[in-house]
């Protein structure tokens, strides 16, 4: 674990970690993200700035050229008025990958996705699944900078961001997705449907089943609807125990 990591766990007071040995569910074949997996690309120099062949570029990207190339983007507005951009942050094979709508404040100010309140809520029900942040699981937003004064994401904005998620995913191949919160959900499912008509039902991105959920942040404000995401978080264990 990186320095970096261990005090933004320490600040969080959830340090010192223990890892699981070995995932809780066995991995199964490859989902079906092959066509986001073509040779990997080492540097991330000279990458068009826009456009179809910016994206193909970064969907060849391997890890360490992909958090270079977010780490120096400035293709949009964001990255003029954010502190950091926010990568993600988790298990690179994990079953299970969680994606938000942007970074907040705390996000923000310690560069990584869903460490503010919302974040510890979400901590506490990954832990109610026997998960972690730690282990089987990664967490990314749609964005990776922080809209200013969290105001909502802009059409353009999604559309330069997209391809550094899109890359994520093929990368760590998931089993499933969990969109939590009507903009991640609405956004990855290309709809303006409600989380509601959306929930208990296994869509797909990028070929990987994807099941959606309220925000954290949201329960917090509307501590009821707990139960229904908890309802959500088992529906999505099961898609995962059943392969689908
Ligand atoms: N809300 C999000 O959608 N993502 C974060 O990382 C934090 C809050």
């Amino acid at each position: 674990m990186s320095r970096r990591r261990s005090e933004i766990l320490a600040e969080r007071g959830l340090a010192p970690v223990w890892r699981l040995r070995r995932p809780l569910l066995p991995r199964s074949e490859p989902a079906a993200v092959a066509k986001l997996q073509d040779g990997p690309v080492t540097a991330a120099a000279n990458l068009p700035a826009s456009g179809e062949s910016r994206e193909r570029s970064i969907l060849a990207f391997d890890w360490p050229a992909l958090r270079q190339r977010v780490e120096g983007c400035t293709d949009c507005r964001l990255r003029a008025s954010c502190r950091q951009t926010v990568f993600g942050v988790g298990d690179e094979r994990a079953s299970w990958m969680l994606v938000g709508e942007a970074p907040g404040a705390d996000e923000d100010r310690l560069g990584e996705p869903f460490v503010g309140q919302a974040g510890r809520l979400l901590d506490n029900m990954l832990a109610a699944l026997g998960l972690s942040r730690e282990a089987d699981v990664y967490i990314a937003n749609v964005l990776k900078c922080r809209p200013p004064g969290n105001r909502n994401p802009q059409p353009d904005e999604v559309a330069q961001c997209s391809p550094y998620l899109l890359r994520q995913i093929g990368l760590i191949q998931p089993k499933l997705i969990v969109a939590m919160g009507r903009f991640a959900a609405q956004t990855l499912l290309n709809t303006d449907a409600s989380i509601a008509s959306l929930r208990g039902r296994v869509h797909r991105y990028a070929g990987v089943p994807l099941v959606v959920t309220y925000h954290p942040a949201y329960l917090l404000r509307n501590l009821p609807d707990k139960a229904k995401t908890w309802i959500d978080l088992r529906f999505a264990a099961r898609t995962i125990e059943k392969g689908s």
